[in-house]
């Protein structure tokens, strides 16, 4: 049952729904221990649409005391493989009956187109969970066979405690990459959403809780995160924690986690995607038109985003001329209304940092060819699509994550040229390239230095297929059975078998 068809639709539904507000503990909604709150904009219209408990150190002791508890008690940790996988898939059940709503929170929260929020960013939540809580009774562990004095068994254990910090652009798939690997393998979960986006995670929780995760096993942590993030990371009784976010902070959660118990620190970071299109591509203009929808869709807020589009001298004029066409045609608008593809910033103040890439990028003296560089005169926080060309490779706009729809476009001589410009980043996430070429296609596949390299297309990806980077993109991979590494420890038992 689908309500969103038109923006009144939309208004409807939010006057039914509850936004959430408080912390999520032990199975209770509670308020911080200091009582204080943290007000929300929606980057819509600037309004505020709720208040978040500021949650500080005292929360944080609470909510680990209570994961330690449940994950002692085996209430999760211990049952049969296939009950977890149950209350799992019952949770994805319930993610996607909740889907419309669970949109317009996010859609109000950080401003995601809603229909985007629902197709793509739902779509994904629900089908993630499911993936995993149908993985629950299919995981095997290990017994080799070449010592017959001696049976070594090589089990697989949860961690125990496990800290997810996440950001704000996709709250609520980012947050079930580490929500279904890390429960279908009998951790308990503390989530520390981003503060710009805890309402969608929140209700997100809340529907675990319905599908049947016992008390302790899922809690939310809502606050800032240099005080309730860092009080996580640097907890002794966290055992491990997942994170996505900018690689500032991943570097300060390993400084937190060698200051305190050493813990194991997973990191999903930045990213400056390059995004090679060669003569050859074989549809050019599927090439362009992903090359835009991959700077633009969520507001080019995406670690993935093609944000250095690499092309062929020959065709660069073309390609350009089409990007700048189908930029013209992107709809704009409002984020709760149904029709819009291109929506706001996030925040006032992340629209604020994007600008003044966009201004440095003038002052340096690249040429600007799309955009003013200057806020609409409206409320809310929308910023129109920009683009550079001939961007110097070195420069600042081809090496610093911008994250949002900043296209630098740069050009190549042949394939050898291609490789220098995509691998001269510190980055090394997402990568993409055109070409009909079968050898050149293996080749450059095989030089980029990236964790994630598409051919002829943009951005696929599968419950069944790992995502994640390496350099300062990050380490370890989200999504498929690779996952389940940052949440299980290995154990080795050794058992004698003396010949009879
Ligand atoms: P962020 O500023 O790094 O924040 C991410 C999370 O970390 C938020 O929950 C934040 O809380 C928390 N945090 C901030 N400072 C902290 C500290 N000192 N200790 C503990 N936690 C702390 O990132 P963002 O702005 O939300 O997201 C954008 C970044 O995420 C971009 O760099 C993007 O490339 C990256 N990203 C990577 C992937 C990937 O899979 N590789 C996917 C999506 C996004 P507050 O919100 O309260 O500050």
């Amino acid at each position: 049952m689908t309500k969103l068809t038109n923006l009144e639709a939309v208004e409807d539904l939010r006057r039914t729904i509850t936004v959430p507000s408080g912390l999520y503990i032990n199975g209770e909604v509670r308020e911080a221990q200091s009582g204080k709150t943290i007000d929300l904009q929606a980057p819509r219209d600037g309004s505020v649409i709720g208040g978040i408990a500021a949650a500080d150190e005292a929360d944080v002791n609470d909510a680990v005391a209570a994961a330690r508890l449940a994950f002692k008690s085996g209430v999760w940790s211990r049952i049969q493989p296939v009950e977890r996988g149950r209350v799992m898939q019952r949770w994805a059940d319930l993610i996607h009956a909740h889907r419309d709503e669970l949109a317009l929170l996010v859609a109000l929260e950080m401003g995601k187109p809603i229909s985007r929020a629902r197709d793509v960013e739902l779509r994904t939540t629900a089908n993630t969970i499911r993936w995993f809580g149908e993985l629950s009774d299919k995981l095997l562990d290990e017994a080799p066979r070449d010592r017959p004095e001696t049976l070594a068994l090589i089990t697989r254990e949860p961690v125990g405690v496990v800290a997810a910090i996440t950001p704000w652009n996709f709250p609520l798939t980012l947050a079930a990459f580490k929500l279904g690997p890390a429960l279908v393998a009998g951790n308990s979960v503390i989530v520390k959403p981003a503060t710009q986006a805890p309402l969608s995670v929140l209700r997100l929780c809340e529907l675990g809780t319905d599908a049947g995760l016992p008390a302790g096993v899922l809690q939310v942590i809502t606050g800032s995160g240099g005080l309730a993030g860092s009080a996580l990371a640097s907890h002794p009784g966290v055992d491990t924690v997942t994170f996505t976010g900018s690689t500032d902070v991943g570097k300060e959660l390993l400084a937190c986690s060698s200051r305190s118990n050493a813990k194991p620190v997973w990191l999903e970071l930045g990213g400056k995607s390059p995004n090679i299109i060669f003569p050859d591509a074989p549809d050019l203009d599927e090439a362009i038109d992903m090359a835009v929808w991959a700077i633009t869709f969520n507001s080019g807020q995406m670690c993935t985003a093609g944000s250095r589009l690499v092309v062929h001298r020959d065709i660069a004029d073309s390609v350009v001329d089409g990007v700048l066409e189908r930029l013209d045609g992107l709809r704009r608008g409002d984020p709760l209304d149904p029709d819009t593809e291109f929506g706001p910033l996030s925040s006032e103040r992340h629209r604020s940092d994007v600008l003044s890439e966009i201004r440095k990028g003038i002052e340096a003296g690249t040429r600007q060819i799309y955009g003013s560089g200057e806020a609409p005169d409206r409320p809310g926080w929308y910023i129109e699509p920009a683009v550079f060309v001939d961007v110097d490779p070195d420069s600042r706009l081809a090496q610093h994550e911008i994250f949002g729809p900043v296209l630098s476009v740069l050009t190549f001589k042949d394939e050898t040229e291609a490789l220098q410009i995509a691998n001269n980043s510190s980055y090394g996430l997402g990568s993409a390239v055109w070409t009909a070429d079968l050898g050149r296609a293996h080749r450059v596949a095989r030089e980029l230095d990236a964790g994630l390299v598409w051919v002829n297309c943009f951005e696929e990806g599968d419950s069944s297929v790992p995502f994640g980077g390496r350099k300062l993109s990050g380490h370890g991979v989200d999504r498929s059975i690779h996952a389940l590494d940052k949440f299980t420890t290995i154990k080795t038992t050794w058992i004698a078998m003396p010949s009879a």
